[in-house]
């Protein structure tokens, strides 16, 4: 009995201090939104790298302003260091603008296509390609149909699954026409391929992204057709013939030095032990590059403003991190893990905002095996700190950018967004200042602010 009654007072008092110590965090994560909703930061970073900067694609000289941008605006917050971290990248370069059309339909007569040359496509010939083309649903179908797709263009049209909730999950399913696709068509000797724009979407803009071709094959052009002339095309195939011609101008360069940019605030206890919260700074060679991903850039940069707003002084190292070329190389992300691992710095945790500037749903998070269990259920024990604000915990990708650091043991999660509207824009000249919302923007930048400072407490 009296060990009973011990043990209930022991259990009182244990629940009484978790009380307490989640009331704490609560009246401070309060604080976090209130700062980041009345004098965040982000949204006036976003528009000015929007509307001042612009596209800024691997190896461009916009590119290199974004990072002096990001450099000076990091500088002007006191941390305690900023910095470069150099790494080569690849250089793409369009060329003149893109031209399709069908040529002499019965129905149609000739059509302008609404198209952009996906990153990583070949220049046609002068004059253009001119040929017939042959719609397949799939990478295995371009394989069974062989060498009957010689001297064709292969039009790869299976769209992405619309009644999937997370049209990330859509997108995944849908990407390997475009990534692999046209060098899959090229192997059996196509000359060029048009592939359907990856959005739940039918409008008139065509989505790029990359293409990849072995270093052995040479490029073939490869464009992305609005979904609304992809359905034309198919519409078309079922009554006749159709040829199609392609002007390309693209051209790979040799590669260029870049840089990722780098801010951090010093850990007041175990300085060689960070947490790091991140987006990348370049983005395709048109629109605005607003969602994918200055939002995320902008929100990892108000991280460490509102740390330093709040006077907060945290045990670990925290850095935020504006990866260079996730896009179309990934070059950022792995000079960041190599040099990390080089320098025997411990990687505790990394955050990735990459699913544009939407409202906050919530962080999905993963990590090597060895790692994960443990540290997942101390996060899970957050969950109710984040109710408050609609945010959902769980199991799940994190973020290309990151996701080098997995091998070294790092606690990765991803900052997930509403993703409804995301593939409306992405990868368009509609990804631009106007289409994110100031509120939606910073309360993404608080939910990160709030998990990086958890994580500071108690990972
Ligand atoms: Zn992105």
């Amino acid at each position: 009995m009296k060990k009973i009654l011990f043990l209930s007072i022991f259990s009182f008092f244990i629940l009484k201090i978790n009380a307490q110590t989640s009331n704490e965090d609560a009246l401070f994560i309060k604080s976090v939104y209130d700062n980041a909703l009345s004098k965040g930061q982000c949204y006036r970073w976003e528009e000015y790298l929007c509307k001042k900067i612009g596209n800024r694609v691997s190896g461009s000289e916009n590119y290199n302003r974004a990072a002096n941008w990001a450099k000076s605006t990091l500088d002007s917050l006191g941390l305690d260091s900023v910095w470069f971290q150099p790494c080569m990248v690849p250089r793409w370069v369009r060329g003149k603008k893109e031209e399709a059309k069908i040529i002499k339909s019965a129905s149609l007569g000739n059509f302008k296509l609404e198209i952009l040359a996906l990153g990583g496509s070949g220049a046609s010939p002068k004059g253009g390609v001119n040929a017939e083309i042959i719609e397949v649903k799939s990478l295995d179908e371009v394989d069974q149909l062989g060498d009957k797709l010689k001297g064709k263009i292969v039009f790869f049209n299976r769209p992405m699954d619309n009644t999937l909730f997370n049209t990330g999950q859509a997108y995944g399913g849908a990407v390997d026409q475009r990534v692999a696709g046209p060098a899959r068509a090229a192997k059996y000797g196509a000359v060029a391929a048009i592939v359907r724009s990856m959005t739940t979407l039918l409008d008139d803009f065509p989505h790029t992204g990359t293409t990849q071709f072995p270093d052995n094959q040479s490029p073939i052009p490869a464009v992305a057709v609005s979904t609304n002339h992809a359905e034309v095309l198919s519409a078309l195939l079922k009554k006749e013939k159709v040829q199609v011609e392609i002007k390309t101008f693209c051209e790979k360069l040799p590669d260029v030095q870049a840089y990722s940019v780098i801010g951090q605030i010093k850990g007041s206890e175990k300085s060689n032990e960070f947490i790091s919260v991140g987006g990348h700074l370049d983005s395709w060679d048109v629109g605005e590059g607003a969602h994918d991903d200055g939002s995320g850039c902008v929100q990892s940069m108000e991280v460490l403003y509102l740390m330093k707003k709040l006077n907060y002084r945290p045990k670990h190292t925290i850095r935020c991190v504006l990866f260079a070329n996730e896009e179309n190389g990934l070059a950022g992300g792995k000079k960041y893990a190599e040099e990390a691992l080089r320098k025997g710095e411990i990687h505790l945790a990394a955050i990735e905002s990459d699913g544009g500037g939407n409202s906050p749903r919530g962080f999905s998070f993963e990590g090597d095996e060895s790692i994960f269990t443990e540290k997942f259920k101390k996060a899970m024990q957050w969950q109710d700190l984040f109710e408050t604000y609609s945010l959902i915990l769980k199991k799940g990708g994190s973020g290309a950018d990151i996701s080098p650091l997995k091998k070294q043991k790092t606690f990765l999660a991803g900052l997930n967004a509403d993703p409804q509207r995301y593939f409306d824009y992405h990868h368009t000249n509609a990804d631009t200042f106007e289409k994110v919302n100031e509120r939606e923007l910073k309360l993404g930048a608080a939910a990160m602010t709030s998990l990086v400072i958890l994580m500071d407490k108690y990972l």
